[in-house]
């Protein structure tokens, strides 16, 4: 019998399977539906490259431009590598609906455990697994763009990792080690592979939870051909936002006018994908032939509470020179349905962003604002334009909210156990219950580390 069955070896997966089987007393195993590798591909280390293009074989697809990786370390192991923590107004917001677990000072010890922070090591609160460092030759894009922040009057801020880092323009921290990609299944899960008491399978697709009445007992699954069933003390879903969420509703755990529809018996009501969040970005665009530099995607940032301004480095928009306008607090949230119980259909997510006119009222500010950085003039920032420019962050979270028992939109407890469903916990972004400032990636290792500190107590 396993103790701990993970679901996903993604960016959450490989910080939990790490700190529960540091543990020899108990058995961890961990399915992933990508491939895993002891050694990453040498083209999944390289930070300047992105693999989620169509001929990508290491990605999940949705609706909407939305893409997930697919491997061990997940998302985390093809993404644009910038690890940033978000502000204490987040966690004041969070611990409001969840309790003081997520308050700003109780998960600040847990994102300095960490990082190993290559540039501020002697500054208190750097170190661990993660390292992060910051690009030292910028491109001349990323130059000009620091010098118009400053002429502007915007404050350099040197860490945007430092707890008063709120708002002004920094160089990105980023989870990369000597030029190459450090995503969490090289900090965590790779290193830990040898215990003898962590399994971790590949090309393993988690299809259904076990149940009996409202109890976990395991999961099922599918590899190739072959199908089957693996029994656990604790089943721990860190699937993603998207795929956490879609084993639950096919699961039986889920709104119950949707079960019905899909035709799936119901274990339990729960708002399961009723609200998700991501980061809606206008990408502003002039043409520029300048010949493009080898560089990760982002170097620079600018924080402004609600907006964030990213100048894209040339390499990802060759031929343009492309400042991302991210709105980083929406009040338009989204929605994830199924529209088929079979496993192999994706789940439906609609973003629905900029409903609401405060929204799209941020984002005209944000463009706006970065054509007088930019000394260019755009024509009529009116809704139409918004749309024919709009993108995602690829930010998705909240689709299995953390909030009380008594919360009617909570899907999971403080830590991360789903209400009234027994031995089964979420700990990975679904479970996140409000718009976070930052980039996701920091936050999902750290709630994964937190509640991993939970279970081993
Ligand atoms: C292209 C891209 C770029 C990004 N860039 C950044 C960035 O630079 N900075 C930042 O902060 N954020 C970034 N993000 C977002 C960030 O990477 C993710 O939000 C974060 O990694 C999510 O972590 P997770 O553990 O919740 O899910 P994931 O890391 O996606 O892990 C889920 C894992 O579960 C596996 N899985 C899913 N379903 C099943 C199943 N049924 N059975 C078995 N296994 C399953 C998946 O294959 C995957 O490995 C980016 C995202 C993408 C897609």
């Amino acid at each position: 019998m396993t103790n701990t069955l993970i679901v996903g070896a993604g960016s959450a997966g490989c910080v939990l399977a790490n700190r529960l089987s540091a543990d020899p007393a108990r058995s961890v195993r961990v399915f992933e539906a990508g491939p895993t590798y002891r050694t990453l591909p040498s083209e999944l280390l390289d930070p300047g490259h992105l693999p989620v293009g169509p001929e990508s074989r290491v990605v999940w697809r949705y609706r909407g431009n939305l893409v997930r990786g697919k491997l061990i370390g997940g998302s985390g192991a093809i993404n644009g590598s910038y690890f940033i923590r978000p502000p204490a107004a987040d966690f004041a917001a969070w611990s409001a609906v969840a309790g003081p677990r997520w308050s700003f000072e109780s998960v600040l010890p847990v994102f300095c455990d960490l990082e190993a922070d290559e540039d501020f090591a002697t500054a208190p609160g750097h170190g661990g697994p993660v390292p992060i460092s910051r690009t030292r030759e910028f491109t001349e894009f990323s130059a000009e763009f620091a010098q118009q922040c400053a002429a502007a009057g915007f404050t350099e801020i040197p860490d945007l990792n430092a707890p008063t880092a709120e708002f002004g323009f920094g160089p990105v921290p980023l989870a990369i080690s000597r030029g190459r990609r450090a995503g969490p299944a090289i900090t965590h899960l790779l290193p830990a592979l040898d215990r003898p008491n962590l399994t971790v399978t590949g090309e393993t697709m988690v299809t259904r939870l076990l149940l009996r009445g409202t109890r976990v007992l395991g999961v099922e699954w599918a590899r190739g051909r072959e199908r089957g069933r693996t029994y656990a003390d604790r089943t721990v879903l860190c699937a993603g936002a998207i795929e956490s969420a879609a084993l639950l509703i096919r699961s039986g755990i889920g709104p119950e006018p949707l079960l019905r529809a899909l035709g799936v018996p119901i274990v339990r009501p729960a708002p399961v994908g009723a609200w998700c969040t991501d980061h809606p970005e206008i990408g502003v665009e002039f043409p520029d032939d300048k010949p493009d530099e080898p560089a990760v995607p982002l170097e620079y940032v600018l924080e402004m509470g609600e907006l964030e301004l990213r100048p894209y480095t040339q390499k990802f928009t060759p031929g343009r020179r492309r400042i991302g306008v991210a709105l980083m607090h929406p009040e338009s949230s989204g929605e994830l349905t199924l529209v088929s119980a079979d496993p192999t259909v994706p789940a439906h997510i609609d973003q629905r962003y900029l409903r609401s006119h405060r929204d799209r009222a941020r984002l005209r500010d944000g463009v706006a604002l970065t054509a007088d950085l930019l000394g260019r003039r755009i024509g009529p920032i009116d809704d139409p334009w918004l749309q024919a420019n709009l993108g995602t962050s690829q930010h998705l979270s909240g689709t299995c909210r953390m909030g009380r028992a008594s919360d009617p939109r909570a899907v999971v407890d403080e830590h991360g156990n789903v209400h009234g469903i027994d031995t089964l916990t979420v700990a990975d972004l679904s479970i996140v219950p409000v718009p976070l400032r930052r980039g996701p990636q920091a936050t999902t290792v750290m709630v994964a580390a937190h509640i991993a500190d939970y279970m081993v107590m």
